[in-house]
């Protein structure tokens, strides 16, 4: 008897959010899964991405060993991420060690990313494949790249990012919560060699591995160790009240004194400001994120990641929430073997999903404000920066991930 034909997933997009999918998909052999990514290469800006608990337990929902990838990725184990308070008249004051109990671990981004791809066939991964265009036919998709090639597929899901395409095609074009959003900072970063940044920071500070946040007038400056502990991310954000249309800026000592000029006096800008300066072309990076959208799916198409719910990094949960979306729909893709079915694990993935991934961004976006001392209720006080911050991460890390999964499931059968 001739066996089923696989049901062909189209994934646009390769970048965590995508790779964590693909990894989890590769494994479902009723699926033929492509990953089509826009740039020449799979890549990853930027340097250390923090896995908060709910995020590790995630991983190890979508990848057999996942603690042997984080081992081969060079994890390093942040004791807890420290709030300390950097400029004004409590500058120096401890307010608060969140996820002290379930540590978090930074990865160098890069190493994560190829980590979940080196399982993934390489006759399935596509490079230089920009999706341009996303016709509906009866009961698949035509696809259409930039360079002209197309594809037929029986399901799409955008993991493209903040600006990807397939957020339009679901919402619609003219839709409001297409387009991203300033947040309301930019950040400039700068990866340094352990030794560097313990001349500047101090030896006693880098010998705990820890995440330490300072909270100051207008800003929040961020140390934390990655790869094995052998090189320091650092990154000052600052609020930005007029942002610039370019996505990357140059900038200089006079740019950064500024944005941080009534943190002169504290216990950490000055060194902080060396170690950012310390390379060839320092930039800063506006920060964008999503409004609220109404939808993840439209038919047999739906977003996820960043190009569902693009949110600030206060809480460090962009990525976490990801791989979030990825065991809902991993699970509920190995029940599905029809284009009917697909549509209806759609629409089961974003009415399990959507309510959580956006109490994570608006919640974030709060944190946000309390961290940089602009809500006037709290400022730079720390026994009240300490009540506001104390509750804010566990409903994302003490996250019922069983639970959901059985909602998910519960939903889907619940339909036929
Ligand atoms: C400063 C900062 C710190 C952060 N720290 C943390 C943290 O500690 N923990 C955490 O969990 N999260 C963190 N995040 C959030 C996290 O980085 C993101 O949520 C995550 O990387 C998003 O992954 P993604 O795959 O959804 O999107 P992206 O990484 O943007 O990947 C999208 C991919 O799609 C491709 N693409 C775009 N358009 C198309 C197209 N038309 N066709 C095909 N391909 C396309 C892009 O080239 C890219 O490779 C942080 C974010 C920032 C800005």
């Amino acid at each position: 008897m001739e066996s089923p034909r696989k049901l062909k997933i189209a994934i646009s997009g390769g970048g965590l959010a995508g790779a964590a999918l693909a990894n989890s998909l590769s494994r479902l052999p009723h699926l033929h899964v492509d990953i089509y990514e826009s740039a020449s290469e799979f890549s990853e800006r930027g340097q250390g991405i923090g896995m908060a608990i709910n995020a590790q337990r995630a991983l190890s929902r979508l990848v057999p060993q996942s603690e042997e990838l984080f081992t081969r990725a060079g994890y390093v184990t942040m004791k807890s991420s420290r709030v300390t308070i950097g400029s004004g008249l409590h500058a120096g004051t401890k307010v608060i060690d969140v996820a002290e109990e379930h540590p978090g671990r930074m990865l160098q981004r890069a190493a994560l990313l190829h980590e979940l791809l080196e399982p993934v066939s390489r006759s399935t991964m596509h490079t230089n494949k920009k999706l341009v265009s996303i016709d509906e036919q009866t009961n698949d998709l035509l696809l259409t790249f930039e360079d002209g090639t197309t594809i037929t597929t029986d399901a799409l899901i955008g993991a493209d990012g903040i600006s990807g395409f397939v957020r339009s095609h679901v919402l619609g074009s003219d839709h409001g919560a297409v387009k991203p959003v300033h947040a309301g900072w930019a950040g400039v970063m700068n990866l340094v060699p352990i030794a560097k940044a313990q001349s500047k920071l101090g030896a006693e500070v880098l010998q705990q591995n820890r995440q330490y946040g300072w909270m100051g007038e207008n800003g929040i400056m961020i140390h934390d160790s990655i790869m094995d502990g052998k090189m320091v991310q650092c990154i000052g954000t600052s609020v930005d009240r007029n942002p610039s249309e370019e996505r990357r800026k140059h900038i200089d000592r006079d740019y950064l004194e500024t944005s941080y000029s009534a943190w002169e006096d504290g216990p950490i800008a000055r060194q902080m400001i060396d170690l950012l300066l310390d390379q060839d072309s320092p930039a800063v990076y506006e920060q964008w994120e999503h409004v609220n959208a109404p939808t993840y799916t439209k038919g047999l198409v739906c977003v996820m990641g960043d190009a569902a719910h693009a949110m600030t990094p206060w809480q460090g949960s962009g990525a976490a929430t990801a791989l979030e979306d990825a065991v809902i729909l991993s699970t509920l893709l190995a029940q599905v073997d029809s284009p009917d079915q697909l549509r209806r694990a759609f629409q089961v993935y974003d009415a399990v999903r959507r309510p959580r991934s956006q109490q994570i961004a608006e919640s974030s976006r709060k944190t946000g404000r309390i961290l940089s001392g602009i809500d006037e209720n709290i400022g730079l006080d720390p026994i009240k920066m300490h009540d506001a911050l104390k509750d804010r991460w566990a409903f994302i890390h003490d996250f019922d991930l069983d639970g959901h999964i059985n909602d998910a499931l519960t939903m889907l059968h619940a339909s036929g």
